[in-house]
């Protein structure tokens, strides 16, 4: 089996991070800042922000209940993404396995570092196929892509794949949560404090982007184990979450009261969405999902986003994604924004 060390970039294993002033000075009750070369003037932006964010990953850790030691924040979820390839996989060497149809950054991203990306198509009924994924692996296999629930197509991965996974492959497994706040069943988010019996080193995203309603801040959460929170923090930019968004971050977690009602209310809404969307001539096919968005087969996919975008709608055309020909993916919206959209397909 595979160690961390072995997993991971030399490179990065032995990287002498940055040290920042923030980073050196720590503890001791202080009022004079001479050590950042910052502006004492323009309060309360002169300063640099927490470069490790604790106060804001205190709260994150009593909402989330994982340890703000196995917690890394970022600039959004894509920057964790990012830092996955930049940690552990060397360019033009490794590779990484995923899901397909999935996110379009894990791609992306293998993309711009320069790692081989091996998309292992779904079921036809997208469920996972595990046996499928492990048999994409080889040696230079140092991660595998997992979203559940999946976007596009809006299911969970089966716990019991997702298991097989974890016990068989014994390097990163990314398990992308973005949407776990509109589903039914838990994040796996425990994992990372408590591997039982798993050969894998689990990374499980979250964003709050989505059900925390909080997209233009920016901020997304790797939970890990502490080793791997480390790789990370040495490898991100000083100052990669800002104040502002940190601030805000705050202020949303603090009434998380709010974030419930709407969570239900989309999720009301979702159904409503359904059941009509079964009702309309268009419509061949609704997929089942967990997530802020429906994914539909129509008879047209090309020619409804066209007909749509002429009356200032914009859906998701996913036609030409792999075993989504003819779907568009469709994000929940405030009731009058799904009435107008279902008023404008009747009339298709
Ligand atoms: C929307 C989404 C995200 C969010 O990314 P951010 O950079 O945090 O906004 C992450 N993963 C998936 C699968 C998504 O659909």
């Amino acid at each position: 089996m595979r160690t961390l060390q072995q997993l991971t970039r030399p490179n990065i294993w032995n990287l002498a991070p940055y040290s920042s002033a923030r980073n050196e000075y720590s503890g001791h009750a202080a009022h004079v800042f001479l050590d950042a070369n910052e502006n004492p003037y323009n309060e309360p932006y002169n300063r640099y922000p927490d470069p490790l964010q604790l106060e804001l990953k205190e709260r994150l850790s009593s909402i989330k209940g994982v340890p703000a030691n196995n917690i890394f924040l970022g600039n959004g979820s894509d920057e964790a993404i990012d830092l996955v390839y930049r940690c552990f996989c060397e360019p033009a060497k490794d590779n990484v396995v995923a899901i397909a149809p999935t996110y379009g950054m894990y791609e992306v991203c293998a993309d711009i570092n320069n790692v081989e990306y091996r998309p292992v198509p779904l079921r036809d009924d997208f469920t996972l196929d595990a046996d499928k994924l492990l048999a994409a692996c080889d040696a230079n296999t140092k991660a595998i892509w997992l979203c559940s629930p999946n976007n596009p197509t809006g299911n969970s991965l089966a716990d019991s794949e997702i298991g097989k996974i974890l016990k068989a492959f014994d390097g990163i497994v990314v398990i992308d949560e973005a949407y776990i706040d509109f589903a039914s069943q838990p994040s796996l988010s425990s994992i990372v404090t408590s591997p039982r019996d798993i050969a894998a080193t689990p990374i499980i995203l979250q964003t709050m982007s989505k059900a925390w309603g909080s997209a233009a801040i920016r901020l997304g959460m790797a939970f890990a184990s502490e080793e791997v929170i480390g790789l990370f923090n040495k490898v991100k930019y000083p100052y990669n979450v800002n104040q502002l968004t940190q601030q805000q971050a705050i202020q949303r977690l603090n009434d998380s009261y709010t974030v419930e009602n709407w969570i239900k209310l989309l999720n009301q809404e979702r159904e409503r969405m359904i059941e009509a969307f079964q009702l309309l001539p268009i419509c061949k096919k609704v997929y089942p999902t967990d997530a802020n968005f429906i994914l539909v087969k129509v008879v047209d996919a090309q020619k409804i986003y066209d007909y749509l975008v002429e009356k200032g709608i914009i859906v998701r055309n996913r036609t030409r994604i792999t075993l989504c020909q003819d779907c568009l993916r469709i994000t929940i919206g405030t009731r009058d924004e799904n009435k107008e959209l279902l008023a404008a397909l009747r009339t298709f």
